[in-house]
């Protein structure tokens, strides 16, 4: 029945008129119908005074024509009623909200008035429409809002193919100007605002590292609504801003310098925020372990390794306590590991580099006093661990072997004549090995054979042939069985040799130091705002949002592909989800804790970077002045660097600090979030939007942009 381009009035007529009404009757019915489809359809949407005269659809839009009925309007230019209308219309047609997946076209025909105003310089002015469309506009107020709030979902040009799927006929040039000239007026309200009594001020990177692009957010602390961001982090710009919130008293930010000297000239109340002291006392940690430790660490674990305890020849600047593995034991198991000569040497300049790193020496002072070449130092020590496992497993596979064959070949020996022993042979003891008996026995005991001791005992003046040397060994094997019985093999001295990561350390110190706070984080929700696991839990929800749901919708055979065999047993199983959080949880905390552990016996130094941790969190706990005191004294003069940098900054904002213990309410974590937002929102329209459109994003309140409040 859908026709093209005919109207609904055409339409209704001719079918009164086949029902046999008579002109005049359908013209009236249609006059009617015209009024209950305005009713249900547009009310509320135009105006009350616009007549609905016809509905078309003309390929894919539907147009709605209108006639404004008014008899009096009031001059835009001088404000004076005017009841007499000029001889003329002025017809415009504007997009509303499409609906059907096509776009609606109001074809407005509206009134022109004369001025009857004699000081008016206009003399003819067309009437408003307010709240229905601007003078000169083409889309009505809520179909702007709607593409506003389409926009603020994702971004202009996401919203553009969304409403061109709708059927809308809009670019996204239009969008970005609608939702900027919102976001305009909402910034001018804000910055006029005198309800804001406390500011949040922080900056953010919009692109990650990149100072040049830093903007500073101030945030209603209250409302957490940002007010405005503006480019740049200096003390000027945000000066500026702050001068307009003239009765906001309290001013929350995070770092000293720009921002304490602009809310200084500006008089406000300053309160430095906990989360951003607590980020920047990680900070200092980090750097601290970056000076102290290098990027990779080795943790040396086992009775090989001696500790040189603090035996430094105090010229030498290099660290005196470190691991070392004596010749005797370097030797014990190049021979039981019977490594190649090539190994050999691989394995000796391993521990040799191990050690010489362990003083803090340079890789190329390491290469030059081995005599290799710098490459090779740090090939040998990327794949350390590797070569000592490897030669540990050697000596393994070794001595299994051996004790085995031994064992063989004693038995072998005990049960039967030996072919080599002539029947008249004479006993040992008229042997010329006799003299080197005790030798003989103790080398014969730890897995020697007749051609390695032989050497041996040609050092002590034997001279006989290693022949002669077997010969003694099977008699005495004969004449006293126990005596010549080898020793089982054993292991020689330990060397584990674990490779731990800069990161690993770092995180399991932040472990440690939040020891013994958990306590005072559940009792009082609120205060857990300078939690120091912050990166942690960020990392457990990553890893909780990588395995299935249990609403997954998915059929279980793409579930398995998706998320792979284990993952989807364990989602099977909605039961076990949060115990399987909770012990996966545990068993991060207990390999931590023996990392952490294994950190303090390589650098006994990392106990005082727990202990900072632990002094400022003592602070913030117990929000004693007394404690701010005595942690600045006890830092701000101590040897690691950035302790004593992070000491003094706070000294230097002391009253911020302080303020911050006094009014624990007032914190930036808030913002923090809105920072993330503020990032994201940058990324994910891959940084085409000006500062402007991003201002719009976060400034504009979803609820003014409701397309649906009826006029
Ligand atoms: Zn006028």
């Amino acid at each position: 029945m859908l026709q093209e381009n005919i109207g609904r009035k055409a339409m209704l007529i001719s079918m009164l008129a086949k029902d046999g009404f008579d002109p005049e009757a359908a013209e009236k019915l249609y006059k009617i119908e015209m009024q209950v489809t305005k009713h249900f359809e547009y009310g509320g949407v135009v105006p009350d005074y616009f007549e609905l005269q016809d509905i078309e659809i003309v390929k894919e839009s539907k147009k709605v024509y209108w006639v404004s009925k008014t008899t009096e309007s009031i001059c835009p230019f001088c404000g004076e009623k005017s009841t007499e209308r000029a001889n003329e219309y002025y017809y415009k047609e504007i997009q509303d909200i499409p609906v059907n997946g096509i776009a609606v076209f109001h074809a407005c025909r509206v009134n022109k008035y004369k001025c009857q105003n004699p000081g008016c310089k206009h003399k003819i002015f067309t009437e408003r429409t307010e709240g229905f469309c601007d003078e000169d506009a083409r889309k009505t107020e809520r179909f702007k809002k709607y593409c506003v709030m389409q926009a603020m979902q994702s971004n202009c040009h996401s919203a553009e193919q969304v409403l061109k799927l709708e059927g809308a006929k809009v670019s996204n040039d239009t969008i970005s100007r609608y939702t900027k000239a919102v976001a305009a007026k909402v910034i001018e309200e804000n910055l006029g605002n005198n309800d804001v009594e406390v500011i949040s001020v922080d900056d953010v990177n919009l692109r990650k590292g990149d100072k040049s692009s830093s903007c500073t957010v101030f945030i209603d602390e209250k409302t957490h609504r940002v007010l405005i961001i503006i480019r740049g982090a200096n003390k000027e710009a945000v000066a500026q801003v702050l001068e307009k919130f003239t009765s906001s008293k309290i001013f929350s930010r995070d770092r000293a310098g720009a921002y304490s000297s602009a809310a200084a000239e500006a008089n406000k109340v300053q309160v430095a925020d906990r989360f951003h002291l607590m980020k920047n006392a990680q900070a200092a940690v980090k750097e601290a372990l970056m000076s102290i430790i290098p990027a990779r660490i080795f943790v040396c674990e086992g009775d090989g390794w001696i500790r040189a305890d603090g035996q430094g020849d105090g010229v030498s600047t290099l660290n005196d306590d470190y691991f070392y593995v004596p010749d005797e034991i370097v030797n014990k198991h190049v021979r039981l590991a019977k490594l190649t000569e090539k190994q050999e040497v691989k394995y000796r300049n391993t521990l040799k580099i191990l050690e010489l790193s362990g003083k803090g020496m340079r890789t190329a002072d390491i290469a030059k006093s081995l005599g290799i070449n710098m490459m090779d130092v740090q090939r040998y020590r990327r794949v350390a661990v590797e070569t000592l496992k490897s030669v540990d497993e050697k000596i393994e596979k070794n001595i299994a072997m051996m004790n085995s064959s031994q064992q063989q070949r004693f038995e072998k020996i005990a049960t039967r004549d030996i072919k080599t022993i002539g029947p008249k042979a004479h006993p040992s003891r008229e042997s010329i090995v006799e003299p080197f008996k005790e030798t003989v026995i103790a080398m014969l005991k730890e897995g020697h054979s007749h051609r390695t001791i032989h050497p041996v005992l040609k050092e002590m003046g034997f001279e006989g042939s290693p022949n002669a040397i077997y010969q003694y060994i099977v008699k005495v094997r004969k004449e006293n069985m126990e005596e010549a019985k080898p020793n089982e093999l054993e292991k020689p001295p330990v060397l584990n040799l674990e490779s731990v990561t800069h990161g690993t350390v770092y995180r399991s110190i932040l472990k440690e130091a939040s020891k013994g706070r958990a306590k005072i984080g559940k009792n009082n929700p609120s205060e857990n705002k300078c939690n120091l696991q912050e990166n942690d839990s960020v990392a457990k929800t990553h890893k909780r949002d990588l395995s299935a749901s249990d609403d997954s919708s998915l059929p279980p055979e793409i579930r398995k592909i998706m998320y792979g065999e284990s993952k989807s047993n364990e989602a099977g199983n909605p039961m076990g989800t949060s115990d399987e959080s909770d012990s996966l949880e545990g068993n991060t905390e207990a390999k931590k804790k023996t990392d952490y552990g294994k950190g303090v016996y390589m650098f006994p130094v990392l106990q005082v970077l727990v202990q900072f941790l632990k002094d400022l969190c003592n602070v913030f706990d117990t929000r004693s002045i007394e404690a701010l005191d005595a942690f600045i004294s006890k830092y701000i003069n101590s040897e690691i660097y950035s302790f004593a940098q992070y000491a003094s900054g706070l000294q230097d904002d002391y009253n911020a600090v302080k303020n911050s213990l006094l009014y624990p309410d007032i914190s930036n974590g808030p913002v923090e979030g809105i920072n993330s937002r503020i990032k994201m929102k940058h990324r994910r329209s891959a940084g085409r939007e000006g500062l402007e459109l991003l201002n719009a994003y976060m400034v504009i309140p979803i609820k003014l942009i409701n397309p649906y409040i009826r006029i």
